[in-house]
Protein backbone atom coordinates (compact mmCIF):
# COMPACT_ATOMS: atom_id res chain seq x y z
CA UNK A 1 0.00 0.00 0.00
CA UNK A 2 1.45 3.54 -0.61
CA UNK A 3 0.24 6.08 1.55
CA UNK A 4 1.57 9.66 0.89
CA UNK A 5 2.67 11.77 3.55
CA UNK A 6 1.59 15.20 2.65
CA UNK A 7 4.29 18.57 2.67
CA UNK A 8 3.44 21.27 5.02
CA UNK A 9 3.17 23.19 1.70
CA UNK A 10 0.37 20.38 0.50
CA UNK A 11 -1.30 20.72 4.24
CA UNK A 12 -1.89 24.35 3.56
CA UNK A 13 -3.61 23.86 -0.05
CA UNK A 14 -5.72 21.57 2.04
CA UNK A 15 -6.85 23.76 4.90
CA UNK A 16 -7.74 26.02 2.23
CA UNK A 17 -9.75 23.61 0.12
CA UNK A 18 -11.03 22.52 3.52
CA UNK A 19 -11.66 26.02 4.34
CA UNK A 20 -14.16 26.08 0.86
CA UNK A 21 -16.03 22.84 2.15
CA UNK A 22 -16.42 24.60 5.43
CA UNK A 23 -18.12 27.76 3.70
CA UNK A 24 -20.46 25.17 1.51
CA UNK A 25 -21.52 23.38 5.05
CA UNK A 26 -22.01 26.74 6.75
CA UNK A 27 -24.42 27.78 3.84
CA UNK A 28 -26.17 24.10 3.78
CA UNK A 29 -26.92 24.69 7.34
CA UNK A 30 -28.69 28.48 6.78
CA UNK A 31 -30.70 27.20 3.44
CA UNK A 32 -32.15 23.55 4.10
CA UNK A 33 -35.83 24.21 5.00
CA UNK A 34 -38.66 22.41 4.28
CA UNK A 35 -39.61 23.53 0.72
CA UNK A 36 -36.36 23.79 -1.16
CA UNK A 37 -35.12 20.92 -3.53
CA UNK A 38 -31.64 19.74 -3.25
CA UNK A 39 -30.85 20.87 -6.87
CA UNK A 40 -31.01 24.41 -4.88
CA UNK A 41 -28.51 23.13 -2.22
CA UNK A 42 -26.43 22.14 -5.08
CA UNK A 43 -26.39 25.44 -7.23
CA UNK A 44 -25.79 26.98 -3.93
CA UNK A 45 -22.42 25.07 -3.05
CA UNK A 46 -21.42 25.22 -6.76
CA UNK A 47 -21.47 29.18 -6.69
CA UNK A 48 -19.47 29.43 -3.01
CA UNK A 49 -16.90 26.50 -5.01
CA UNK A 50 -16.31 28.75 -8.00
CA UNK A 51 -16.11 31.88 -5.95
CA UNK A 52 -13.39 30.75 -3.98
CA UNK A 53 -11.64 29.40 -7.69
CA UNK A 54 -11.76 25.82 -6.22
CA UNK A 55 -13.43 22.94 -8.19
CA UNK A 56 -15.87 20.81 -7.54
CA UNK A 57 -14.23 17.55 -6.94
CA UNK A 58 -17.49 15.10 -7.50
CA UNK A 59 -18.46 16.35 -10.89
CA UNK A 60 -17.85 13.97 -13.23
CA UNK A 61 -15.69 11.66 -10.64
CA UNK A 62 -16.76 8.26 -12.57
CA UNK A 63 -19.64 10.29 -14.36
CA UNK A 64 -20.95 11.68 -10.86
CA UNK A 65 -23.40 14.70 -12.39
CA UNK A 66 -23.17 17.44 -9.38
CA UNK A 67 -21.46 19.13 -6.94
CA UNK A 68 -22.74 18.02 -3.95
CA UNK A 69 -24.40 14.35 -3.34
CA UNK A 70 -27.65 15.03 -1.39
CA UNK A 71 -29.18 12.14 0.29
CA UNK A 72 -32.50 12.20 1.91
CA UNK A 73 -34.07 10.00 4.73
CA UNK A 74 -33.15 6.27 3.64
CA UNK A 75 -30.57 7.10 1.29
CA UNK A 76 -27.38 6.83 2.89
CA UNK A 77 -24.36 8.32 0.27
CA UNK A 78 -24.19 9.46 -3.30
CA UNK A 79 -27.78 10.96 -4.07
CA UNK A 80 -28.17 12.84 -6.54
CA UNK A 81 -29.53 16.47 -6.56
CA UNK A 82 -32.91 16.94 -8.26
CA UNK A 83 -35.15 19.80 -8.60
CA UNK A 84 -38.11 16.76 -8.06
CA UNK A 85 -36.73 15.77 -4.17
CA UNK A 86 -38.28 18.84 -2.35
CA UNK A 87 -37.29 18.78 1.54
CA UNK A 88 -39.98 18.52 3.73
CA UNK A 89 -40.46 19.19 7.87
CA UNK A 90 -39.20 15.80 9.35
CA UNK A 91 -36.43 15.38 6.29
CA UNK A 92 -32.79 14.55 7.38
CA UNK A 93 -30.90 15.47 4.17
CA UNK A 94 -26.57 14.24 3.94
CA UNK A 95 -24.68 16.46 1.70
CA UNK A 96 -21.26 15.31 0.90
CA UNK A 97 -19.07 17.77 -0.50
CA UNK A 98 -15.30 18.21 -1.89
CA UNK A 99 -13.62 20.81 -3.07
CA UNK A 100 -10.32 20.44 -4.99
CA UNK A 101 -7.91 23.94 -4.62
CA UNK A 102 -4.75 24.19 -6.38
CA UNK A 103 -4.64 20.07 -6.79
CA UNK A 104 -5.93 19.07 -3.44
CA UNK A 105 -8.74 17.94 -2.05
CA UNK A 106 -11.46 18.83 1.26
CA UNK A 107 -13.78 16.03 1.58
CA UNK A 108 -16.52 16.74 4.26
CA UNK A 109 -20.17 15.78 5.04
CA UNK A 110 -22.58 16.75 7.64
CA UNK A 111 -26.27 15.17 8.09
CA UNK A 112 -28.93 18.17 8.60
CA UNK A 113 -32.38 18.04 10.28
CA UNK A 114 -35.12 19.90 8.20
CA UNK A 115 -37.49 21.28 10.77
CA UNK A 116 -38.46 19.78 13.46
CA UNK A 117 -37.15 16.00 13.27
CA UNK A 118 -38.44 13.03 15.00
CA UNK A 119 -36.40 11.78 18.68
CA UNK A 120 -34.79 8.90 16.85
CA UNK A 121 -33.61 10.88 13.91
CA UNK A 122 -32.18 13.35 17.07
CA UNK A 123 -30.26 10.41 17.93
CA UNK A 124 -29.14 8.87 14.84
CA UNK A 125 -27.66 12.29 13.94
CA UNK A 126 -25.83 13.21 17.69
CA UNK A 127 -24.70 9.34 17.85
CA UNK A 128 -23.22 9.45 14.49
CA UNK A 129 -21.22 12.81 14.46
CA UNK A 130 -20.17 11.85 18.19
CA UNK A 131 -18.76 8.89 16.51
CA UNK A 132 -16.62 10.80 14.00
CA UNK A 133 -15.09 12.68 16.91
CA UNK A 134 -14.85 9.59 18.80
CA UNK A 135 -12.87 8.16 15.92
CA UNK A 136 -10.76 11.78 14.89
CA UNK A 137 -9.64 11.69 18.64
CA UNK A 138 -7.66 8.46 17.66
CA UNK A 139 -6.04 10.06 15.03
CA UNK A 140 -2.52 10.33 16.13
CA UNK A 141 1.13 9.67 15.15
CA UNK A 142 1.47 5.83 15.42
CA UNK A 143 -1.49 4.81 16.61
CA UNK A 144 -3.42 1.70 15.01
CA UNK A 145 -5.78 3.05 11.92
CA UNK A 146 -8.05 0.05 13.50
CA UNK A 147 -8.66 1.73 16.09
CA UNK A 148 -9.77 4.90 14.73
CA UNK A 149 -12.63 2.06 13.46
CA UNK A 150 -13.29 0.33 16.75
CA UNK A 151 -13.96 3.96 18.23
CA UNK A 152 -16.48 4.24 15.55
CA UNK A 153 -17.89 1.35 16.45
CA UNK A 154 -18.13 1.86 19.65
CA UNK A 155 -20.49 4.14 19.62
CA UNK A 156 -22.64 3.22 17.11
CA UNK A 157 -23.34 0.03 19.23
CA UNK A 158 -23.37 1.84 22.28
CA UNK A 159 -27.13 2.88 20.62
CA UNK A 160 -27.63 -0.16 18.82
CA UNK A 161 -27.13 1.40 15.41
CA UNK A 162 -26.55 -0.05 11.95
CA UNK A 163 -22.96 0.26 10.74
CA UNK A 164 -22.67 0.77 6.65
CA UNK A 165 -20.23 -1.75 6.21
CA UNK A 166 -19.67 -1.32 2.15
CA UNK A 167 -18.33 1.69 2.88
CA UNK A 168 -15.98 3.61 4.62
CA UNK A 169 -13.25 6.49 4.87
CA UNK A 170 -10.03 6.63 2.91
CA UNK A 171 -6.88 8.90 2.62
CA UNK A 172 -7.70 12.05 0.34
CA UNK A 173 -4.99 14.91 -0.68
CA UNK A 174 -3.74 14.92 -4.59
CA UNK A 175 -6.72 12.76 -5.10
CA UNK A 176 -9.79 12.21 -3.52
CA UNK A 177 -10.00 8.40 -2.65
CA UNK A 178 -6.19 7.35 -1.93
CA UNK A 179 -5.30 4.67 0.54
CA UNK A 180 -5.93 3.94 3.31
CA UNK A 181 -9.32 2.58 3.23
CA UNK A 182 -11.11 3.39 6.31
CA UNK A 183 -13.65 0.47 7.89
CA UNK A 184 -16.16 1.88 10.43
CA UNK A 185 -15.65 -1.15 12.58
CA UNK A 186 -12.72 -3.02 13.68
CA UNK A 187 -11.35 -5.44 11.18
CA UNK A 188 -7.73 -6.43 13.09
CA UNK A 189 -6.16 -4.29 10.18
CA UNK A 190 -2.34 -3.48 11.42
CA UNK A 191 -2.04 -0.36 9.13
CA UNK A 192 -0.42 2.12 11.66
CA UNK A 193 -1.10 5.99 11.38
CA UNK A 194 2.00 8.55 10.57
CA UNK A 195 2.69 12.12 10.83
CA UNK A 196 1.40 14.17 8.13
CA UNK A 197 -1.40 11.45 6.25
CA UNK A 198 -4.54 13.21 5.85
CA UNK A 199 -7.04 10.40 5.97
CA UNK A 200 -11.48 11.76 5.36
CA UNK A 201 -13.20 9.75 8.43
CA UNK A 202 -16.75 9.15 7.43
CA UNK A 203 -19.05 7.20 9.93
CA UNK A 204 -22.17 5.84 8.41
CA UNK A 205 -24.82 5.09 10.45
CA UNK A 206 -28.33 3.85 10.26
CA UNK A 207 -31.66 3.68 12.46
CA UNK A 208 -31.99 0.02 11.23
CA UNK A 209 -29.53 -2.83 10.04
CA UNK A 210 -26.58 -2.37 8.44
CA UNK A 211 -27.51 -3.87 5.01
CA UNK A 212 -27.81 -1.28 2.14
CA UNK A 213 -27.61 -1.60 -1.68
CA UNK A 214 -27.64 0.95 -5.12
CA UNK A 215 -30.66 2.28 -6.75
CA UNK A 216 -30.58 1.51 -10.77
CA UNK A 217 -29.46 5.03 -11.11
CA UNK A 218 -26.21 3.72 -10.64
CA UNK A 219 -25.32 5.78 -7.70
CA UNK A 220 -27.98 6.24 -4.92
CA UNK A 221 -27.38 4.18 -2.09
CA UNK A 222 -30.40 3.13 -0.25
CA UNK A 223 -30.92 1.17 3.51
CA UNK A 224 -32.46 -2.32 2.96
CA UNK A 225 -35.16 -1.71 5.16
CA UNK A 226 -35.44 1.70 4.10
CA UNK A 227 -34.55 3.00 7.92
CA UNK A 228 -32.96 6.94 8.10
CA UNK A 229 -29.16 7.08 7.66
CA UNK A 230 -26.68 9.66 8.96
CA UNK A 231 -23.22 10.73 7.57
CA UNK A 232 -20.78 13.02 9.09
CA UNK A 233 -17.05 13.25 7.59
CA UNK A 234 -13.95 15.55 8.18
CA UNK A 235 -10.66 15.59 6.60
CA UNK A 236 -7.88 14.90 9.00
CA UNK A 237 -4.47 15.61 9.26
CA UNK A 238 -2.61 13.12 11.72
CA UNK A 239 0.63 14.82 13.66
CA UNK A 240 2.45 14.33 16.62
CA UNK A 241 0.10 16.49 18.58
CA UNK A 242 -3.38 16.61 18.17
CA UNK A 243 -5.17 15.24 14.88
CA UNK A 244 -5.78 18.41 12.90
CA UNK A 245 -9.79 18.41 11.07
CA UNK A 246 -8.86 20.31 7.98
CA UNK A 247 -12.68 20.79 6.71
CA UNK A 248 -13.12 23.83 9.17
CA UNK A 249 -13.44 27.25 8.68
CA UNK A 250 -10.41 28.94 8.41
MG1 LIG B 1 -15.21 10.85 1.63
Amino acid sequence: MTVHKKSREEIKLMREAGNIVALVHQEMKRIIEPGVSTKYLDDAAAKIIKEHKAIPTFLGYNGFPATICASVNGEVVHGIPRETCILKEGDIVSIDVGATYHGLVGDGAWTYPVGNISDECKMLLETTERALFAGIEKMKNNALLDDVSGAVEDVANEKKLGIVRQYGGHGVGRQMHEEPFVFNYRVGNKFVLKDGMTIAIEPMLNLGGDDVHTLEDDWTVVTNDGKPSAHFEHTVHVTDGEPEILTKLL
